[in-house]
């Protein structure tokens, strides 16, 4: 029961996080009121409550896990369907999309090779892999504590289409490895040790990109703003997640220490929220804002057929 309220809470924290950051996107740190709850406005126009692009292409990604199992060009398919028809939208339509997804996606329409589509630069090192992460630890929670190399491989694996940048990767394991230490309920001082057992593994496997690995190692306990930045750099935001989230007493203040910075608001609210929800659970995220989520049915169907994909290897 705790577990499956851990579960729902990573990809339903993601939504909440998300769609309270909307209505600050780009704003300078300090240049809005504060947030504490959800409003309309923000950049895409949008009512209270609703999410963006982060949550569509989650939604996505929990959609191809179901249908397909685990095909990259199946994931990159529904990408373009979300591009393309909005698919996915809460409001049917595009927006929000970022640059390198977008350019990742129009190769992937050429070559029709999802592996390969995205760049691998490390100037491509944006956090739209990060942000829609929570359908892989959600469906494959059964590899962890065992089989932590093929949880790693899938966790990687999900950044190619769009962002195959070492940061992108690296920071896609490294979080995977979180969220599932937390919904597994394990002590959150103990999976944000650098001296995790599950984080050595990790390590032994293969090593964190550097910058990634500072965050590893504590960074975000020993940073405050304005050296914390929940900009659109995956290690920005990650980092940012992580400073939020580490020794917050609630969802609540968690998610708004994150989106209150700022500038990419809904993605470091996105990534918190997959953290927080992991941790404190479905129930743990205040009731008004579950009540009050835009389309919340499209989470729960994608949720539910997560748990159905992912029940054989769990023991319920
Ligand atoms: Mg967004
Ligand atoms: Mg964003």
């Amino acid at each position: 029961m705790f577990l499956e309220g851990r579960l729902r809470g990573a990809l339903l924290g993601l939504a909440v996080g998300d769609a309270l950051g909307a209505a600050v996107e780009f704003r300078a740190p300090g240049s809005f009121e504060e947030v504490a709850g959800y409003r309309g406005g923000g950049p895409h126009g949008l009512g209270p409550g609703e999410w963006t692009d982060d949550t569509s292409m989650a939604l996505a990604l929990a959609d191809s896990i179901v249908h397909a199992g685990w095909d990259l060009d199946d994931q990159a398919r529904r990408y373009v369907a979300w591009r393309r028809d909005g698919k996915y939208s809460v409001n049917d339509r595009c927006f929000d999309i970022g640059i390198t997804v977008g350019s990742a996606l129009s190769r992937f329409e050429q070559t029709g090779d999802a592996r390969n589509a995205a760049s691998r630069d490390e100037r491509s090192s944006g956090n739209g892999s990060i942000m829609r992460l929570a359908p892989v630890p959600i469906r494959f929670i059964g590899l962890f504590p065992k089989r932590i190399e093929d949880l790693l491989r899938y966790a990687a694996e999900s950044s190619l289409p769009t962002h195959a940048s070492p940061q992108c990767l690296s920071a896609c394991r490294y979080m995977t490895l979180l969220i599932c230490g937390l919904i597994d309920g394990e002590a959150r001082g103990d999976v944000l040790s650098p001296d995790w057992w599950a984080l050595r593994e990790l390590r032994r496997i293969e090593p964190l990109h550097p910058a990634v690995d500072e965050i590893a190692s504590g960074s975000f306990r020993r940073k405050r703003p304005p050296d914390i930045r929940g900009s659109g750099y995956v290690v920005h935001c990650l980092e940012a997640a992580l400073w939020a989230f580490h020794d917050a007493h609630t969802f609540r203040q968690a998610v708004l220490r994150a989106v209150n910075l700022g500038d990419d608001a809904d993605t470091t609210g996105a990534v918190c929220g997959q953290f927080a929800g992991a941790y404190w659970g479905l129930s743990g995220i205040p009731t008004a804002w579950r009540r009050d989520l835009a389309r919340r049915d499209m989470i729960d169907d994608a949720l539910d057929g997560l748990l159905r994909a992912g029940r054989d290897d769990l023991h319920f």
